[in-house]
């Protein structure tokens, strides 16, 4: 019997004002699972929330302190009130992680501008990592420009089991293949749609197929986040979401890989990696 529906490896749709009918279109694109990308300790209530009003999609919850917060919070609140703010987003973390899929986003980004040192943000990611061995939830890494350091961090640490994935990864063979040695899985996004990103597009002809988990990445834009989300949630703009069949299609082809193929994979993954339910069995 042909599947009903798709899952999304990582999207942030919880930080967006649904409407029933942006719901009822992505459910009309096959889309019906998501495993929204914690941003802010605060944004899990965002996450609960689609949960209880839309339960005929599969909401997977995550809960972290996204590389960019920590960095828009060190810049904005200089490094005293930094401390402070963080020890409240780690006490809010761990009170939400037992409820949640993963912890994550979490990670380091060495390509936006912000004073947040390169130690620092190691030493929270290795936090982060700390928590999640400990309350045995799979990790979810956004990595910039910082794969070797983040590899030689993870190699350094105990790490939960099942480890977690790479969202957006961009990276060559050599790279992609450390963190799936390390038990990770590799989520690949809109990259493989644009042109340029020649390092990816061969490493996935490389990389074992059956590792990679298929997401859109929508729709978290640097320049609205900075202006901080608090309770007011911009419009979900449905126009500029890349469709998972999209993605799926140009990384089968690169993986010579049937699409459908490669999402079913993506989503049975996901969902042992998670312990989900799949609402549409
Ligand atoms: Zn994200």
């Amino acid at each position: 019997m042909e599947k009903k529906g798709y899952w999304d490896a990582h999207c942030h749709l919880h930080l967006f004002d649904c409407t029933a009918g942006d719901l009822n279109e992505l459910g009309a694109h096959d889309e019906t699972g998501f495993f929204l990308g914690g941003y802010a300790p605060d944004d899990f209530l965002h996450q609960e929330e689609l949960k209880k009003n839309w339960p005929s999609f599969t909401w997977l919850t995550s809960v972290g302190l996204h590389p960019w917060w920590l960095q828009d919070l060190w810049d904005q609140q200089g490094q005293v009130n930094f401390e402070a703010n963080l020890q409240q987003a780690m006490i809010l973390l761990e009170t939400y992680l037992p409820q949640a899929n993963a912890l994550g986003e979490c990670g380091v980004d060495r390509a936006r501008q912000s004073g947040l040192p390169l130690d620092l943000q190691l030493d929270l990611l290795r936090r982060q990592i700390d928590l999640a061995a400990e309350m045995k939830k799979p990790l979810v890494l956004h990595v910039v420009r910082a794969h070797s350091q983040v590899l030689k961090c993870l190699s350094g640490q105990k790490l939960p089991d099942p480890r977690g994935l790479v969202h957006a990864f961009n990276g060559s063979y050599e790279i992609g293949k450390a963190y799936i040695d390390k038990g990770f899985f590799l989520s690949i996004g809109p990259s493989v749609l644009k042109p340029g990103y020649q390092k990816l597009k061969q490493a996935l002809s490389r990389l074992p197929w059956d590792r990679l988990l298929l997401e859109t990445d929508s729709q978290l834009k640097g320049d609205a986040v900075s202006q901080g989300w608090g309770n007011h949630r911009p419009k979900y703009d449905a126009s500029t979401r890349v469709r998972l069949r999209a993605v799926a299609d140009v990384v089968g082809q690169l993986c010579d890989v049937e699409p459908a193929r490669l999402l079913a994979s993506s989503q049975q993954h996901l969902q042992d990696l998670l312990q989900a339910q799949d609402c549409d069995a």
